[in-house]
């Protein structure tokens, strides 16, 4: 969503014209798999249709089902704990800290006897503490499933996003970082892990590969993609590092011209975020509602869907359709963690409502940025 050019077209076109379904030879969605790899400096990529789907195959492939618990923080969107209930496990949702990501010592704090996992969700272009995450999640012998759809392109203290766990997951949608209308992909650390992500993802795909596989099949969902939206990943990915970039410094920029305010909210790793959000923290959420007002902008518990108040299937327990499927019925479950209210974490919800959300673009001229910045220091001298 960030920009979508002509050439991005074209080859999509092009491609329509040529051959769509992504079985065959040196096909764009198999060449992309392992550009992708090459670029987040990781292993091997699966393609899916979706981030959920990538999520859910993430979590699949690493093993996690019904008699675990996976921690989720209480700001994401939704999908990160429907993947938890996809496979079989249950959410635990976690305090954010002021970053705006999942609190290291909160994590710390939650771990149960039957927590396996944890999700450290890279929210709005921003990163996650992941020496802080990676340390709590050793000492708990936690997987860690980074969800990574919101930080396209973004690491943490030069390490990529994506690349700390055995499993992660990025979004492809309209509104992420680069995007083929809709879309996904899981990375693995290691083959085995890789080939299962690839079968949940397409569990009819080896009858078209050759049945080339190293396991034996077994029986899921179908989130194939198509060669016309590898070709649109090949020219979207083409222009990330420039936009992200100009994101970046962006950002640096209007943190200078406004951190005397006091405000600026603490970013996890500066030089390697995305840039592609500015984050202010409020002393209060009256002051915060008047500072949003006053600069044009929002509030991060106002969007409606990433705070964890509003998951409304996950906080009423329906977890799947049929009874006998829902992960909050099962048996093996009964021994988790699955008390839901919708004020059961007042620390984020004080925090979402301090967080004053001021979105950034990569064609952000210096005047431009001069102007916001001017904009929001008169409104901080309005805070008392
Ligand atoms: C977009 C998003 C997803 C889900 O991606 P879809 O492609 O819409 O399925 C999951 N987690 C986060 C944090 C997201 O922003």
């Amino acid at each position: 969503m960030l920009a979508i050019t002509k050439k991005d077209v074209d080859a999509v076109r092009y491609q329509m014209e040529s051959h769509i379904f992504r079985y065959n030879a040196g096909g764009k969605c198999s060449t992309f798999e392992e550009r992708y790899a090459q670029f987040i400096g990781g292993k091997h990529v699966a393609l899916t249709a979706s981030g959920t789907s990538a999520l859910t195959a993430a979590l699949a492939a690493v093993g996690i089902g019904p008699g675990d618990e996976v921690i989720v923080p209480a700001h994401t969107y939704m999908a990160t704990a429907v993947a938890v209930l996809q496979v079989g496990a249950i959410p635990v949702i976690v305090d954010i800290d002021s970053s705006i990501a999942l609190d290291p010592a909160a994590l710390d704090d939650a771990v149960g006897p039957r927590t396996r996992a944890v999700m450290p969700v890279h929210m709005w272009g921003t990163v996650c503490n992941m020496r802080k995450i990676m340390k709590v999640a050793r000492k708990h012998k936690l997987l860690v499933v980074e969800d990574c759809c919101q930080a396209i392109g973004g690491a943490f203290e030069g390490k990529m996003v994506g690349t700390f766990g055995p499993a992660s997951a990025y979004s492809f949608n309209y509104w992420k970082n680069i995007t083929c209308g809709e879309g996904g992909a899981v990375h693995c650390a290691n083959h085995q892990v890789h080939a299962k992500a690839i079968c949940y993802s397409d569990c009819c795909g080896f009858f078209w590969t050759g049945r080339k596989i190293n396991f034996d099949p077994f029986v899921a969902g179908s989130a194939r993609k198509s060669d016309m939206e590898g070709a649109m990943l090949h020219t979207q990915l083409d222009q990330l590092p420039g936009l992200i970039k100009k994101l970046r410094s962006a950002k640096q920029r209007l943190i200078k011209a406004t951190e005397k305010t006091g405000l600026v909210a603490p970013v996890n790793s500066l030089d390697w975020e995305c840039g592609t959000m500015m984050l202010y923290f409020l002393p209060s959420t009256e002051s915060a509602a008047k500072f949003a007002n006053d600069i044009g902008a929002g509030l991060a518990i106002d969007t409606g869907r990433h705070s964890y108040h509003e998951w409304d299937p996950i906080l009423q327990k329906r977890g799947h359709i049929h009874p006998d499927m829902d992960p909050f019925r099962m048996q093996k479950n009964k021994g988790c963690r699955m008390t839901y209210a919708k004020d059961m974490l007042p620390r984020s919800l004080d925090i979402l409502g301090r967080l004053v959300m001021v979105g950034l673009s990569h064609d952000m001229r210096a005047a431009d940025i001069k102007a916001l910045s001017q904009k929001i220091n008169a409104a901080a001298k309005e805070i008392v």
